[in-house]
């Protein structure tokens, strides 16, 4: 008998709300693969700002994405997964403050969630697939067979993004960090295309006072039959 199609599970929410680390333990212990999709907005963000594209100029936007490559490889431990732009490693550059704001302006444009929905569709055409983004559970794969909406409070994202930032060396501004976390918040739910909001049929998680391995442990069991799925 043919094996059965392994299930894609989305997780959606805000920035900083802990979808990175969550998606990438869940992956691990379902043996999927972690689908990064804001790495992919970012990417695309890093490229259209150093081609120095007027991303209303349509033409323009529609030449560049053609263009595009976008390749994404797990990365080693606690890593993020690493992004090579048309071959070149990006991975780094990416993960600025800036460049999320910057995905964020781009993310608001039809041809860009276009093209990276046709891609993550690609993507997952095998199945076994943890997504991870703001629209994976509403526009990109509304069939999937789990869908999760991670919430936590601005604070307590701040807190987190400042403290993943200090790893990193960098020294932020608290009240900065919030300050973007809310704008970003209010551009993504706000845009009109592929707003950021739960899938009707998504299990709303609040990891504000929960652990990353609480949150993992509460969706696998949320997740029915996940250990047969996980074997195919
Ligand atoms: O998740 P991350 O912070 O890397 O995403 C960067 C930005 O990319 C988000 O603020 C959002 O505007 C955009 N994004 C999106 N749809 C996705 C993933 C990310 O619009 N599926």
């Amino acid at each position: 008998m043919a094996a059965e199609k392994k299930a894609v599970v989305t997780i959606d929410g805000p920035s900083g709300a802990g979808k990175s680390t969550i998606s990438r333990l869940l992956a691990a212990r379902l043996g999927y693969t972690y689908l990064d999709t804001g790495a992919m907005y970012r990417a695309v963000g890093l490229h259209v700002r150093r081609a120095g594209i007027d991303p209303e100029d349509a033409e323009a936007l529609e030449a560049a994405l053609d263009k595009l490559e976008i390749e994404l490889s797990p990365a080693e431990g606690d890593d993020d997964v690493r992004v090579r732009l048309n071959g070149e490693d990006v991975s780094a550059a990416i993960r600025t403050p800036k460049m999320g704001l910057e995905a964020s302006r781009i993310s608001a444009y039809p041809q860009v969630r276009r093209r990276l929905t046709e891609l993550q569709r690609l993507m997952a055409a095998q199945g076994g697939l943890v997504a991870e983004g703001r629209d994976m559970g509403t526009v990109v794969f509304p069939g999937a067979q789990h869908k999760f909406y991670l919430d936590a409070s601005p604070e307590e994202r701040a807190r987190r993004r400042c403290e993943q930032l200090r790893q990193r060396g960098d020294e932020p501004d608290y009240q900065e960090i919030l300050a973007q976390i809310i704008r970003r918040d209010q551009d993504d739910s706000q845009r009109a295309l592929a707003p950021l909001r739960p899938a009707d049929d998504a299990v709303i998680v609040d990891s504000s006072q929960m652990g990353p391995e609480a949150v993992v442990d509460f969706m696998l069991a949320n997740i029915d039959g996940f250990a047969m799925l996980g074997e195919n």
